[in-house]
């Protein structure tokens, strides 16, 4: 399962609210990686699948090659790219589960997806069959949690048929409750965000679905009403965006190659044409998107000046945290929980994207240095506040 190289950092207990932080054991360059970490469980979102994002159902890299996402994404099937090579989707090598055909980017990810929980979560012939009490729940999902997405209940399927199918189920349920836990206000705020102002009738929906298709004897604290309710908040306050695109890959291998200036202007401009005609047709939603449970990202505080951040290079849900900055032993490693545009505005704005998002009042160095600034938001941010925070730790590739 999770792994995670980890010997550069310690998580330890310090005195904030959430009560840890990560540390590093040695130095760090700007530029430098500190770790790369696999998550625990990840889930591609549910409306993102319905809409074919195409994705490894284990590592949620995307499986249309970069010509059939644009042409998918732009209605414009006469598309051809160029540079075909620098595509690095490869069909060849994509597995398919053989009970239910679900689709992986190889045959490694179809084997460590049915040793931690596919057994449990595998439908078999039933994929199609609505009344499958899986389908059932994610139906009910999808109808309570609309797009943008921020979340999705097979996270949490994934985490109870993970307990399912270990040998040492203790352990596994250890791993989980390492996670930064809620108060029971703080629960209620977080389930509010992620289902709504009504949120006590879905909320008791998806506990009698998810109880009905996966009841777990050793998990069962997380099956009465208020443990499934922590369970609820614990993926809302530490899931990840994670988010993965052939199209974009295949631009950053075009944008390195060598070429003469006037080829490099010619690939230029056709990657400008192909980003018009998907903002028309598609709009903001070009990637795979889901989310992810990291140990040790988790355990990362926020600043508003951080030192590091994620990164995830490999187009797949493996984080790579980078430094940003020079860091010293012992120093505490921080990231942004803030898009970059939010991140730029005044501490008052910061300060409330984290509350509403985040459940926190941010003490970092630059907010402490602006402690005396004025409580006001300029006009051009209060008309964009609205959309606001819904895409807070996003996808980290954009
Ligand atoms: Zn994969
Ligand atoms: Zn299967
Ligand atoms: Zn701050």
């Amino acid at each position: 399962m999770a792994t995670a190289i980890a010997e550069n950092v310690e998580i330890k207990q310090i005195g904030s609210l959430k009560g840890k932080g990560l540390f590093s054991k040695t130095a760090f360059k700007k530029g430098d990686v500190i770790f790369e970490e696999k998550p625990l469980v990840s889930c591609q979102f549910a409306w993102n699948e319905l809409y074919k994002y195409k994705a490894c159902e284990f590592c949620m890299q995307a499986l249309e090659t970069a010509e059939e996402n644009s042409r998918r994404l732009t209605e414009n099937k006469g598309i051809t790219l160029p540079y075909p090579e620098c595509c690095e989707v490869k069909p060849e090598e994509h597995a398919v589960c053989p009970q239910c055909q679900i689709e992986y980017c190889s045959a490694q990810c179809r084997d460590a997806a049915w040793a931690q929980y596919h057994r449990v979560l595998c439908l078999g012939m039933s994929r199609e069959d609505q009344d499958h009490p899986i389908n059932r729940l994610l139906e009910a999902w999808r109808n309570i949690h609309f797009p943008p997405e921020t979340a999705t209940i097979m996270l949490l399927a994934k985490m109870i048929a993970t307990v399912k199918q270990a040998e040492d189920k203790d352990a596994v349920l250890g791993m989980f409750s390492s996670f930064v836990q809620n108060t029971v206000n703080e629960e209620e705020q977080i389930v509010h965000k992620l289902l709504g102002e009504q949120f006590q009738d879905p909320m008791e929906l998806l506990w009698r679905l998810t109880s009905e298709a996966l009841y777990e004897e050793a998990a069962q604290q997380w099956f009465t009403p208020e443990g499934f309710k922590s369970l609820f908040a614990l993926i809302g306050r530490n899931g990840q965006g994670i988010g993965s695109s052939s199209i974009s890959v295949w631009v950053r291998n075009c944008e390195a190659l060598e070429h003469s200036t006037e080829e490099k202007e010619k690939v230029e401009e056709f990657i400008d044409q192909l980003y018009e005609q998907l903002d028309q047709v598609a709009g903001m939603f070009l990637n795979v998107e889901g989310s992810g449970l990291y140990q040790l990202q988790s355990a990362c505080n926020h600043s508003c000046v951080p030192n590091a951040e994620i990164t995830f290079p490999h187009n797949n849900h493996t984080l790579v945290l980078v430094a940003m900055e020079t860091i010293e032993p012992e120093q505490e490693i921080c990231i942004s929980y803030l898009s970059e545009c939010s991140l730029s505005r005044s501490r008052h704005s910061r300060q409330r994207v984290l509350k509403d998002n985040y459940l926190f009042s941010c003490n970092c160095p630059k907010c402490l240095s602006q402690a005396d600034d004025p409580d006001v938001t300029s006009e051009e941010e209060m008309d964009d506040e609205e959309e606001e925070g819904e895409e807070e730790r996003g996808t980290g590739d954009g």
